[in-house]
């Protein structure tokens, strides 16, 4: 019988306690919401030898094995990580980034999965290490239908169309700041403008390392945006 603390641990691996209080839903990354042929191959062979033979996507587009024994949670991690995938995306961190299908949509204005696998590397990765007050999502949308919708998770981007220095119309991006979707909701606060890529990441590596210096515990971003005010914490940032 497992303790609560080595649950809690697993769930951390992305290893998630059944409804039967036995076996694990194990959670899957995907980068951008794509896997591979190869990769699905794997997955179904996954689920057949170590769990009870059938995936999920999440509305996050995270891929979700249920049926694994406790005993199978090592060899079906090494089996993953041997093709190419890990399990993952829990806890008071940045989580796997959310896109929707810009890439090849008729409407798409951005390259969606292509930034989402960039935020995957500089956030998702690079800020692994990093415990945060609460958890924090992050979608990126590709044009104004908003299908993935962006304004409901703590950083939302959405592709828009702007007008360069030289006068000419290129894709850009907007942003949302602070939406939850969950026992408590808030869409997200618009931060005015159509942004560059750079921009983007300017703005988004700010916001983090300002909520993290001053949330309160457990204070995910957007009731944070509230007890300080929305405006004026999109006035301290730099564009
Ligand atoms: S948000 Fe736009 S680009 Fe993305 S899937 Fe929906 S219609 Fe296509």
């Amino acid at each position: 019988m497992l303790t609560n603390e080595e649950k809690a641990g697993l769930k951390g691996r992305g290893m998630i306690i059944s409804k039967d209080g036995e076996h694990f839903v194990a959670r899957i990354l995907t980068e951008n919401g794509t896997v591979t042929s190869d990769q699905l191959r794997a997955l179904a062979d996954a689920a057949d030898r170590y769990a009870e033979g059938s995936v999920g996507f999440t509305s996050r587009l995270s891929v979700e094995m249920p049926g694994v024994a406790y005993e199978n949670i090592d060899p079906l991690e090494t089996f993953l990580n041997n093709n190419g995938m890990e399990i993952g995306g829990t806890g008071p961190k940045i989580r796997p980034v959310a896109c929707c299908k810009g890439t090849v949509c008729v409407h798409g204005l951005i390259d969606t999965q292509g930034f989402a696998a960039e935020l995957h590397e500089k956030f998702y990765k690079g800020w692994h290490d990093v415990t945060l007050p609460a958890k924090f999502k992050i979608a990126v949308g590709g044009c104004p239908n908003n299908c993935i919708k962006p304004s409901l998770n703590d950083f939302g981007i959405s592709g828009w169309m702007r007008v360069n220095e030289a006068g000419e119309r290129v894709p850009g991006y907007k942003i949302t700041l602070g939406g939850l979707w969950g026992k408590s909701q808030r869409v997200g606060t618009p931060v005015e403008g159509v942004f560059s890529k750079e921009q983007v990441l300017s703005i988004l590596d700010q916001s983090l390392k300002i909520w993290m210096e001053e949330a309160e515990p457990k204070e995910r971003f957007g009731r944070y945006l509230d007890r300080v005010g929305a405006d004026a914490f999109i006035a301290r940032l730099q564009f």
